[in-house]
């Protein structure tokens, strides 16, 4: 028995890395998906990919979630589609990094309109479906930068601590009418996030690429990074029947990284 059969699931960042990866978990699982992101190929080619390979529903959009409107439109466009939402995955993230007092404001609004904000957006968005339904899943992938901090990325650890608090709070709030709230909260993952990190650090230090690569394996303690397949199976757990008793809950998946 597939564990989300029935169920409609949407996925900000889902033309790449994590939100790639959560689709087509979710599409083996049964799920119909709807990938929203603001590359059309790549958002295309996911839910084509899909469809040939789950041989379940998928649809993409094209959306920026930093943009109220483009989200609403994004969401109308999924109800049209499919009928309803019982599944958000807010993914979509950037990264990037200064110190403070190189951080400009628009960096900052830039960083906080995407990884919070959108995440704030699409959850209005979503949540009525779920709430008329009595069921719904909401998760935040958030970061290890959500649970600690770390020099030279003070606007992305204040979103990702913010999506915790978010997270937190609408748990509690929705609770009693079927929908769970959580975040998963991973350390460095193979992704081309991770590769513009390791870039970065290659340009501001002159390590290679190779030495670069171990100062992030060694921030965990297995050495290494995570595949995107791990996060993934997270999150088939937290949106499945067996991860209803899961809620307001941040998880690292870090290698034991980060203990809280
Ligand atoms: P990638 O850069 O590989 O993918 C990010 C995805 O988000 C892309 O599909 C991108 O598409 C989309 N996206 C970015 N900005 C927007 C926007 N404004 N509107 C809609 N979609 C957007 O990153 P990862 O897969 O690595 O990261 C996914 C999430 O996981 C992020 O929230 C990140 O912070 C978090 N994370 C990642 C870690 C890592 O090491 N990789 C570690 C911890 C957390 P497009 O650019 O086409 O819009």
């Amino acid at each position: 028995m597939k564990k989300l059969s029935d169920k409609v699931a949407v996925i900000t960042g889902g033309g790449r890395g994590i939100g790639r990866e959560i689709a087509f978990a979710f599409a083996r699982e049964g799920a119909s998906v709807a990938v929203l992101a603001r590359t059309a190929e790549q958002v295309r080619e996911v839910a084509s990919e899909i469809e040939s390979a789950c041989g379940t529903k998928a649809m993409h959009g094209v959306c920026n979630v930093s943009q109220r409107e483009s989200v609403e439109q994004a969401f109308a466009s999924v109800i049209e589609h499919f009928g309803r939402v019982d599944i958000l995955v807010n993914n979509a993230g950037i990264a990037e990094s200064a110190p403070l007092l190189k951080t400009s404001d628009e960096m900052w609004q830039k960083i906080i309109g995407i990884n919070l904000n959108g995440t704030f957006y699409a959850t209005r968005a979503a949540l009525p479906y779920m709430l008329e339904r009595g069921w719904g899943r909401i998760i935040n992938i958030a970061s290890i930068a959500g649970k600690t901090g770390a020099p030279y990325i003070t606007a992305y650890t204040a979103s990702k601590h913010a999506v915790v608090g978010l997270t937190r709070s609408l748990a509690l709030e929705v609770v009693a009418k079927g929908v769970t709230v959580n975040a998963i909260c991973p350390g460095y993952v193979e992704t081309e996030m991770a590769a513009h990190a390791i870039e970065n650090i290659t340009t501001k230090t002159g390590k290679t690429t190779e030495e670069a690569r171990d100062i992030l394996n060694r921030m965990s303690p297995q050495n290494r990074l995570l595949a995107p397949e791990e996060v993934a199976a997270l999150a088939v757990l937290l949106a499945s029947h067996e991860g209803r008793g899961i809620n307001g809950q941040a998880i690292n998946i870090d290698g034991g990284s980060v203990l809280s």
